[in-house]
């Protein structure tokens, strides 16, 4: 799976091969380290940085990024690379939307493309840029336009400071239909790729409001947000992805409070989070996150100083989005409005979160104030609540037992009922049991009665996040690390490994790539470096692999010590020549059957000896 992405790589650098200088000049402007670390937690280990790694599910951290190798590699999951490559697994994007990306943040600009590329260009890097004029434009209107008036001093009445509105980049829609829409078309964007960024209704999808004091015009497509202060909803590198908008106060009551840009291309609801892009930092130093339920929530909380606030925009919580939480941090604080409806969602998102093993605490808010009063208000309160979080089970209990008398039989039947269905949830078999003991004494029934009912209750299939394309990595990859260890061990200790280097044999290496390698080293001998021999091989695939290599090894080295290599070396060669002989032997068995099977006695006596005469062969 890894090779064919891979290979797409290469094939796209080579295809602009002009561009390879450009990929040069940007990996060495662009810290892989600050790099990866805008999208997970990293931690120094050694002369490397490990994380737990944001492409497959793991406990204990396996991603190693090295800042002197200029990349990445999973121990558990085999992936690595560049920064490009990162960038590329991590958005889902094509070689040259991660080229255009990376130029922009190194600041060089692309000009070598070849002609004809124009009209292949992905549509992505257009549509980055209607949304980011679309907000400056909002932001014009409300500093300078209409909004100034009318929007300001509503939000600075809300406790926002200029500075914040700024931040955020808080804008304002005046009312009209087509206002954004001719600015837009202005600048030469057509109407059908103004309407991918979701920033247009298209005429008849929208059902028409009577009595309003709005009238539609005769015209296709007209500007989704009309009288509306708007909030930018931004990635987690800060490229406006999608808008959420509320109505402006003494506006148009009878239409929703809020409306959001349906999903598209770029705004993928279950995935964005608002404010992620400038909690990330404090995320990752506080290890922890709190979540609010609105854009304003976050706002205030971000600006009375708690940096690691988020919110979901325009969806609910699911595991899409603790996934990407994931990669900051384990622990998050939920802190809802106290109404029945915001009980139900902190509910809802604490189960998501169990289920995905984040450990969750629950803020006790003030009833009948939502986050962005509170901190108005008084910031100390705000503090005290959002550390003083209960932990989510700790919580669910007292509540169900301060709504239920334990006494009476038919509550305890209530009690039990709401608790193990937040029990069957978690996903930590340890905590699990902790709680059933737990309810059971507080109950005062058995355990086993309990369990009993857990069993019964049949939970639905959950998208949790855990796949299983993971094992068949692993498993595919398995031969592919043996590999990768023998040409590492071969060029971080030259010396140590001469003698067994004149022995390998570049055949036994399973893909073509690394037989052109070991051809390579054994013609060249131990005074050539990695270096060297990367200048010789010439292509893409092949210095990638040196890299991962020489990479994993060191690292190795590093952090455990590699004290005989030549052993190391010994036993590697082992593993790949048994893998070998299990391989050849299926292969033998089918053939050796096939043969018995057409009563070719002789063939069949044949493969056999040759099979025997394979696996006796010495070792190295
Ligand atoms: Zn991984």
């Amino acid at each position: 799976m890894y090779g064919i992405f891979l290979m797409r790589y290469w094939f796209c650098v080579v295809r602009h091969a002009n561009s390879m200088s450009d990929v040069e000049d940007i990996k060495n402007r662009i810290s892989v380290v600050d790099l990866v670390g805008e999208y997970v937690r990293l931690q120094k280990a050694g002369s490397a940085w490990r994380a737990l790694c944001p492409f497959h599910n793991e406990k204990t951290p396996s991603f190693m990024v090295s800042e002197e190798r200029r990349s990445f590699h999973c121990f558990g999951c085999g992936k690595g690379g560049d920064i490009f490559t990162f960038v590329m697994e991590m958005e889902g994007l094509e070689f040259r939307e991660a080229l255009e990306q990376l130029a922009q943040k190194a600041g060089i600009e692309l000009k070598r493309f070849e002609k004809g590329d124009k009209e292949k260009e992905s549509v992505k890097p257009k549509l980055y840029n209607i949304l980011e004029l679309a907000a400056k434009w909002y932001e014009k209107n409300l500093w300078e336009g209409r909004g100034k008036e009318k929007i300001l001093g509503y939000l600075r009445g809300r406790g926002l400071e200029d500075e914040t509105i700024k931040k955020f980049r808080l804008g304002y829609a005046p009312e009209g239909w087509r206002n954004l829409l001719e600015f837009l078309k202005k600048k030469n964007f057509s109407v059908a790729d103004i309407a991918k960024t979701g920033l247009l209704v298209e005429k008849g999808f929208e059902k028409k409001i009577p009595n309003s004091k709005y009238q539609a015009q005769d015209t296709k497509y007209y500007d989704r947000f009309r009288d509306r202060i708007v909030f930018p909803v931004q990635d987690i590198m800060g490229r406006v992805v999608g808008f959420a908008a509320r109505v402006a106060p003494g506006g148009d009551e009878k239409t929703a409070k809020y409306i959001n840009t349906p999903q598209t291309e770029l705004y993928d609801k279950s995935k964005v989070l608002y404010g992620l892009n400038f909690a990330k930092t404090e995320i990752k130093k506080r290890d922890e996150v709190v979540l609010v339920e609105g854009n304003m929530d976050v706002i205030a909380s971000q600006q009375a100083g708690f940096q690691n606030t988020i919110a979901v925009s325009g969806t609910a919580f699911g595991p899409e989005q603790i996934k990407v939480i994931k990669r900051y941090t384990e622990n998050i604080k939920m802190a809802f409005d106290m109404d029945p409806a915001g009980q139900a969602a902190a509910r809802k998102s604490a189960r998501v979160c169990l289920e995905n093993d984040l450990n969750v605490r629950i803020v006790l808010l003030p009833k009948e104030k939502d986050a962005a009063d509170i901190v108005r208000e008084d910031k100390a309160v705000w503090k005290m609540s959002v550390e003083g979080a209960r932990e989510v089970v700790e919580y669910f209990f007292e509540d169900a037992f301060s709504r239920h008398d334990p006494k009476k039989s038919s509550d305890k039947k209530k009690i039990a009922k709401e608790l193990l269905n937040v029990i069957k949830d978690i996903a930590n078999p340890v905590e699990k049991g902790h709680w059933i003991k737990t309810l059971a004494e507080k109950l005062g029934v058995g355990e086993s009665a309990l369990v009993e009912i857990l069993k019964k209750a049949r939970s639905e299939p959950k998208p949790a996040i855990r796949g299983k394309e993971n094992a068949i990595l692993q498993s595919a990859g398995k031969e592919k690390a043996v590999e990768r260890r023998i040409i590492g061990l071969l060029f971080v200790f030259p010396g140590e490994t001469d003698k067994q280097r004149e022995t390998i044999n570049p055949n036994n290496f399973s893909g073509e790539t690394e037989r052109r390698i070991i051809e390579k080293l054994k013609k060249e001998g131990q005074e050539k470096n990695s270096e060297k021999i990367k200048s010789l091989v010439f292509d893409f695939e092949a210095q990638r692999l040196i890299d991962e290599a020489v990479f994993e090894v060191e690292v190795e080295r590093d952090e455990n010590g590699i004290t005989f290599p030549e052993e190391d070396l010994k036993e590697a060669l082992k593993r790949q020549r048994n893998m070998m002989i299990r391989e050849s032997r299926a292969e033998f068995s089918k053939k050796i059957k096939e043969a018995e099977k057409a009563g070719d006695k002789k063939t069949a006596k044949a493969l056999l000896q040759e099979f025997q005469d394979l696996s006796s062969q010495p070792g190295e």
